[in-house]
């Protein structure tokens, strides 16, 4: 029963492993396809620089702004596990698609892996939190764990899937022709092993997800109609060419974020209507989160965009001084993976160390310190001008950059997804999950803006030149971060009173 799941002993409950495990694996297969992105429209589509990142930042805001609609029909219709498979299968047949012939299906295999997304990521972060009773303080670290977890995907898949893909490794083993098939393939494998693990697994979840709503709601949502859930899936099928004409088309992904955002927010103040006032204040709160976490990822996700275009042209490819050769765009997709992966349990038993001595600074101050860790990562990054040679920067620099960032990623994601789950009233929480992640859609959306802009800057430039153009654009974003954090931790008193002790 749930009571027994969540009065557990020691640091983690067992079942935290069967969500570790499977959002590692699908986490391997986003994170795979994701990361071969930017460098197989320019390489093997033929994309302007400039267009491959404003496309790449429509597939990731889509993604991101699916989760909103995964959490939505999760809570009302679904349940959680339901979505999670439902999703999961999408996933599967969009990397078939993409594996089969990856230059005719690019969109159409995307468009599955959008919106299984969607059904997928935000239900399983919200089982992770019914694990824990209200106020247990092993919370946060048990989102840490969950998050090493994300990042062990995200690591393995994000090297070796573009690694296999430009044939710096494995390259005489797999004939040039197949490449891309291999390495999109390869995404498929990893989400079915998702898939397999919660079907052996999940059992051990008792009672969580089973139903819509949530098993500690004391008014159950109702169950609708088998009808609904059939419903749910043949309209989900329905969407997919929708959402194709959207991803390909980058204008209508403007239209989209113009609209879904407010329509939510919307939305949101109607559930809000009808919640008690401290309820209310802590969405408030959330919000408040949320909105930051938006500066934040358009920030961050530089990564995947023009970061990726930056790893394939400006950087070198030895590490340690010369110890090592790397692929730099593999270590691009998967250095702040590594590092989330030695980190996050480090991170965890520092925050239950502090909380036991009364300590640990809450969530809005670990927001701010996030920022700033995220804004030196980037001033780092503007200092590889400084040791480059005609244009080529040291990885190893890069490399630091992403170990700084790392930090800041560490004080705001895991905490974010946990504290989501703590602000929420019961009813709620599959949606504000979801904004959560719509939260990291805009993000996505404005990066790939900021990486477009980038691309035009430098076009037809000397490497060196370019190097001084993406620099300086770093330089600016590292600024707005620090002075991001900065306001935060000045406004945390205020929130804080929002937050009526949740910390
Ligand atoms: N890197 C994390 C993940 O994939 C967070 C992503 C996000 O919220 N933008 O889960």
């Amino acid at each position: 029963s749930l009571e027994e799941i969540q009065s557990f002993k020691g640091k983690y409950p067992k079942q935290i492993w069967s969500l570790f495990f499977s959002e590692m694996w699908e986490r391997f297969c986003f994170y795979g396809m994701r990361g071969m992105l930017v460098f197989f429209m320019i390489s093997q589509l033929n994309f302007e620089e400039k267009e491959a990142n404003l496309q790449y930042g429509a597939t990731q805001a889509f993604v991101y702004a699916f989760t909103f609609v995964g959490g939505l029909f999760a809570d009302k219709i679904l349940g959680f596990r339901k979505s999670l498979f439902w999703g999961g299968i999408l996933m599967i047949l969009g990397s078939i698609f993409l594996a089969i012939d990856p230059h005719t299906y690019f969109f159409f295999g995307l468009s599955f892996i959008i919106i299984g997304t969607g059904f997928f990521k935000p239900n399983i972060s919200t089982m992770v939190g019914e694990l824990y009773k209200e106020g247990d303080s092993r919370r946060d670290a048990g989102f840490s764990l969950f998050y090493a977890g994300i990042n062990l995907g995200a690591f393995l898949g994000g090297y070796v899937c573009v690694a296999i893909g430009k044939g710096y490794m494995l390259n005489d083993v797999i004939a040039e022709a197949h490449r891309w098939n291999i390495a999109f393939g390869l995404a498929a494998v990893g989400m079915l092993v998702s898939l397999i693990n919660f079907y052996f697994t999940e059992r051990h979840l008792g009672p969580i997800g089973l139903q819509p709503g949530h098993p500690q709601a004391i008014v159950k949502t109702k169950a609708l109609p088998k009808w609904a859930e059939y419903l749910v899936y043949i309209g989900t099928l329905g969407a997919i060419p929708l959402i194709q004409l959207m991803v390909s088309k980058t204008q209508y992904t403007d239209y989209f974020m113009y609209t879904i955002g407010p329509l939510t927010l919307l939305y949101l103040f109607y559930e809000m209507t009808k919640v008690s006032k401290e309820e209310r204040h802590k969405l408030i709160a959330a919000l408040v989160f949320i909105l930051f976490s938006i500066i934040f990822w358009g920030i961050y996700e530089q990564s995947g965009g023009s970061l990726s275009i930056f790893a394939a042209k400006n950087l070198n490819d030895t590490l340690l001084g010369g110890l090592l050769h790397m692929d730099p765009n593999g270590v691009n997709n998967s250095g702040g993976a590594l590092f989330i992966i030695a980190l996050a349990p480090l991170f965890g038993i520092l925050w239950i160390w502090l909380s036991k001595r009364r300590l640990e600074p809450n969530t809005i101050i670990k927001f701010g310190l996030g920022f700033i860790f995220l804004g030196l990562g980037y001033y780092v990054l503007f200092s590889t001008r400084f040791f480059a040679v005609e244009g080529i920067a040291s990885l190893d620099i890069f490399t630091l950059a992403l170990l700084v960032i790392t930090f800041g990623e560490l004080c705001l994601s895991p905490i974010g997804l946990s504290i989501m789950t703590k602000l929420s009233p019961a009813k709620l929480q599959g949606i504000m999950m979801g904004m959560w992640f719509l939260a990291s859609a805009y993000g996505q959306y404005v990066a790939g803006l900021i990486g477009a802009n980038m691309a035009e800057a430098k076009e037809g430039s000397s490497l060196v030149e370019q190097l001084l153009v993406y620099t300086e654009s770093y330089k600016d974003l590292g600024l707005y971060s620090l002075i991001a954090g900065l306001v935060l931790i000045v406004i945390s008193p205020w929130i804080k009173k929002l937050m009526h002790g949740v910390n």
